[in-house]
């Protein structure tokens, strides 16, 4: 979701400035950021101040900090950073343009964090013939929706985007359609919980009806989306994706914790008995299809016994991937006043552990793969290796191949896998299906 903010802020100020990667070079520093976590916060902090010797060379130069940290910390910014000179929240950083005009009249520092439960998203589209993003992009994503209302005990999300609100499908709709033109062919739809688009606003499909509608865009290819709350994961929305074959078959869906206690604590509003049923409900509808999830260890009170339905989860689902955290205290947060709070040492202890129990099912799924010929999206060469491409799997797995031809970005072709990584696989280039 940062990233897609980032996109919208270049395109915004494409007519003003130029990316670079230097930062010495820049005129204008913008640091975007997250604060899901502690660590993504602290960054914050430390990144920005690298800069500030930059300004004593170059007085012109304007820093801002945008994003959730920004809106979860307002004018303290500037208290701690007196060099910064916009602070623009996950609704201000699209009054970007503006911001940077008031503060060149006034040389003060513009704070833009007010957050309105009716705020429209607006559609930001990239001008016709010109691209900021210097490579052919063949995946991109789409926000459909912006905040949200679950308040998991644990999470600042409701706190720093606010209310949930879903944008217009006409907008969605244009939105995917420009970057169908410009050549992507793999959308992902965003939002923290998508599986509520639209259920709010009167008039607006849901999203199973809005991935019907986006899947009838010529020329695009694939869909992807996430988040999905397991509560709201829908018997229409599985059937959807059995049946509509430009919907990618993986789910992102986020268990957290194994043991309905915990679960109970952090107002997940699922049980573990819940979520199984419905990972059964997928894989009898889609077949081979993938599911990856997020897990916190050490939620305050989280035991040993807690701990060990995580770890039992993960043998009973057999996700291809999985994203870990150790539990991180945030503010506004009900969790943060929790008591039994597990040390760190414990939270360490407890990662590496669902690391290497979920190291070697990943390791069996990948495996499985060797010898199968799959789809590839071919979305450029790969970062490992400058004589190979990498390209995704409608499961979402990452594969490697060697070609004859070098025109394959963007194409989707058949690949034979020969070798499984830790995280990718390795393929023989078989033919192309499609360009
Ligand atoms: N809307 C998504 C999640 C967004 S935040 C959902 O409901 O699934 C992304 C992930 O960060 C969460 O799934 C959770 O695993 C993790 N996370 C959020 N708050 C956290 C915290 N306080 N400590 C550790 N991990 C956290
Ligand atoms: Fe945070 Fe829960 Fe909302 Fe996800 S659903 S963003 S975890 S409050």
């Amino acid at each position: 979701m940062n990233e897609n903010d980032t996109e919208k802020m270049y395109i915004l100020l494409s007519d003003e400035y130029e990316p670079t990667q230097n930062p010495e070079e820049a005129d204008l520093i913008l640091i975007n950021t997250c604060s899901v976590r502690e660590k993504p916060q602290h960054k914050t902090y430390s990144e920005a101040g690298r800069y500030k010797h930059l300004k004593k060379k170059k007085p012109n130069l304007i820093i801002g900090i945008t994003g959730c940290v920004a809106q979860q910390e307002g004018e303290n910014i500037i208290k701690r950073l007196p060099h910064v000179d916009l602070v623009l929240g996950t609704q201000g950083f699209y009054f970007i343009k503006k911001a940077l005009e008031t503060f060149r009249k006034t040389k003060k520092p513009v704070i833009l964090t007010e957050l309105k439960p009716d705020f429209k998203i607006p559609l930001i589209l990239e001008k016709e013939n010109t691209s900021i993003f210097p490579n052919k992009r063949v995946t991109a994503f789409v926000t459909i929706m912006q905040g949200c209302d679950n308040f998991c005990t644990y999470c600042i999300v409701p706190y720093v985007r606010g209310r949930e609100i879903s944008r217009a499908p006409e907008d969605i709709l244009k939105e995917v359609k420009e970057l169908v033109k410009k050549g992507v062919r793999e959308i992902t739809l965003l939002g923290q919980n998508v599986n509520s688009y639209g259920l709010k606003e009167k008039g607006y499909p849901d999203f199973a009806d809005l991935l019907d509608m986006v899947s009838k865009i010529d020329g695009l290819w694939r869909i992807r989306f996430t988040t999905s709350h397991p509560k709201d994961l829908s018997d229409k929305l599985i059937e959807i994706m059995a049946n509509n074959p430009k919907i990618c078959k993986h789910i992102h869906l986020p268990l957290q914790a194994g043991s309905n206690r915990i679960l109970k604590k952090m107002n997940r509003k699922y049980t573990k008995e819940d979520y199984l049923r419905k990972i059964e409900k997928l894989r009898n509808a889609i077949p081979g299809i993938s599911i990856t999830t997020d897990i916190i260890v050490g939620f305050p009170g989280e035991t040993e016994e807690d701990f060990k339905e995580t770890l039992e989860m993960l043998e009973k689902v057999r996700y291809h991937e999985i994203f870990s955290f150790k539990y991180s205290d945030r503010p506004f947060t009900v969790a943060q006043k929790m008591s039994n709070k597990v040390s760190e040492e414990e939270k360490k202890r407890r990662l590496k552990k669902v690391h290497e129990v979920q190291a070697k099912i990943t390791k069996e799924i990948y495996e499985s793969y060797v010898g199968k010929e799959v789809e590839v999206l071919v979305e450029g060469l790969s970062a490992k290796s400058k004589d190979m491409f990498m390209g995704r799997t409608t499961t979402n797995v990452i594969v490697n191949f060697k070609a004859p031809r070098l025109d394959l970005k963007g194409a989707l072709v058949k690949v034979l896998i020969e070798e499984a990584g830790k995280h990718s696989l390795k393929g023989k280039y078989l033919e192309t299906l499609k360009i």
